[in-house]
């Protein structure tokens, strides 16, 4: 049986993608739910959570690091504890086990992705039997709905639809460490969304690795448009997905950012690579030619629509002629964003075992001349906004004047306007505002509120 952890503080320290980050709000959910309380350090916490990623190497690096400098950081005054409880989970957890605390040996808890809902009694089991305590499940047998969240934002939800991958892209650790795909029934799904309208959130994001091939481990195989226009049933004001498999996304999904009110005109689609060599190396099952046929029907759908992607430069064996291929393809499609990586080794995946000897320079030169052209490009499409009164959600003030508030755009993008005299940002956090575009820059919007 778990305990109570009254009293007690914590803090999560997330790493990675949206999924992670719903992961820890969900663990913020079950820590709250037993009596303990956020913080905002490390240093104030009795009880540290790292939720972590390793589809990235710099993320795996920083949490050895962390884990280890958490050693020399003494115990917060008045903590009822003689031992701070580190916990290490998410996919680091779960690919690396016991060889955590082998490595780091004042590292009490290691939980992998499909035992988030064993932390509190984990934590328990530290505080009266001290020791290490490393639970990883291969897999999970269905998905786990029932945990509380404590949310970032009461205005914003992320969803969860499905969770694993089946799909196997050459250089991805995902469906090692997060399993084959599962997903979520329309019920508890609708459920879900429900309570989150009923309760004021404005804006639902659906998130699952690859929300396109839902329901097909369900019975009667229900379809991710299904969900989309069940949730927009809720009278949710916004809907968000993320992430698209381009091989996936169809037809009846894309008509339905022309007729679901609800449905914001961004779409992130990651491409990876514009070389159709490339792509079939990492397993992409798509060609460029595919997704630019995908682009062209977003585009007929809705003109407006803001697309963003992912790209992997210096993958092995990427040529000069590849990568041109890429950034061609960027040309073509006009991004609002691109997130653009340097490809790095994942030990464990096909990748890894191939020949990798671009040198090194010519990649970064690559990705400095990519990063220039999608720079140029979020600057030419913020500029279509410019002149517009367009409807944006408060996120609160800017982080850099107090004065100024922060929100997003229908398409996704930051905009800043004066708040209006008299005026408190607290009462407009979470509300959906009129603002007249007058300034378009590279990453950000500004304007003036017209109506409240
Ligand atoms: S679709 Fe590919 S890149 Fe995305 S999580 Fe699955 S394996 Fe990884």
């Amino acid at each position: 049986m778990t305990h109570t952890l009254n009293n007690l503080t914590y803090c999560i320290h997330t790493f990675g993608c949206q999924m992670n980050k719903h992961d820890s709000e969900r663990i913020a959910g079950m820590l709250e739910a037993l009596g303990a309380y956020a913080v905002e350090s490390i240093e104030e916490a009795d009880v540290v959570v790292f939720m972590t990623c390793c589809v990235r190497e710099a993320a795996d690096t920083r949490l050895y690091g962390q884990v280890a400098s958490m050693k020399n950081i003494p115990l917060r005054d008045g903590t009822p504890l003689n031992k701070r409880v580190i916990a290490v989970g998410g996919c680091i957890g779960q690919r690396d086990g016991d060889k955590l605390i082998e490595t780091l040996p004042h590292l009490d808890i290691v939980f992998g992705t499909h035992n988030l809902a064993s932390l509190p009694q984990l934590i328990t089991d530290t505080l009266e039997e001290g020791g290490h305590h490393v639970e990883v499940k291969e897999a999970s047998l269905s998905f786990p709905t029932d945990l509380p969240t404590s949310r970032e934002h009461e205005w914003a939800a992320w969803l969860p639809i499905t969770i694993g991958c089946n799909n196997f892209c050459t250089y991805c650790i995902v469906p090692y460490v997060r399993g084959r795909e599962k997903s979520r029934t329309i019920e508890d799904i609708k459920q879900e969304a429900q309570r989150y309208v009923d309760a004021g959130v404005k804006e639902i994001t659906l998130l699952g690795q690859n929300v396109n091939s839902y329901g097909r481990d369900l019975y009667g195989e229900p379809r991710f448009a299904d969900i989309l226009r069940s949730v927009n049933d809720t009278g949710i004001e916004r809907l968000r997905f993320a992430t698209s498999h381009p091989k996936d996304l169809t037809d009846e999904v894309i008509s339905l950012f022309g007729t679901l009110p609800s449905l914001m005109p961004a779409l992130h689609l990651p491409v990876q690579s514009g070389s159709n060599r490339i792509l079939d190396a990492m397993n992409r099952r798509y060609t460029k030619e595919h997704y630019l046929g995908l682009v062209k029907k977003l585009r007929q759908i809705n003109p407006e629509i803001a697309l963003s992607t992912d790209i992997i430069v210096g993958f092995p064996g990427e040529t000069e002629e590849d990568f041109m291929d890429t950034y061609n393809l960027v040309k073509e499609v006009g991004y609002t964003q691109v997130f653009t990586f340097i490809y790095s080794k994942r030990e464990g995946t096909p990748a890894a075992a191939m020949v990798d000897d671009t040198p090194r320079e010519v990649i970064q030169d690559r990705f400095d001349r990519l990063v220039e052209l999608v720079q140029e490009q979020a600057y030419r499409e913020n500029q279509k906004d410019l002149g517009k009164t367009i409807d944006v959600l408060v996120e609160g003030a800017s982080k850099r004047d107090a004065n100024l508030i922060c929100a997003k755009s229908p398409k996704n993008v930051t905009v800043h306007a004066p708040l209006p005299e008299g005026i408190a940002i607290e009462d407009i956090v979470g509300t959906i505002l009129k603002v007249h575009i007058d300034k378009a820059k590279t990453w950000y919007l500004s304007g003036q509120v017209v109506s409240l």
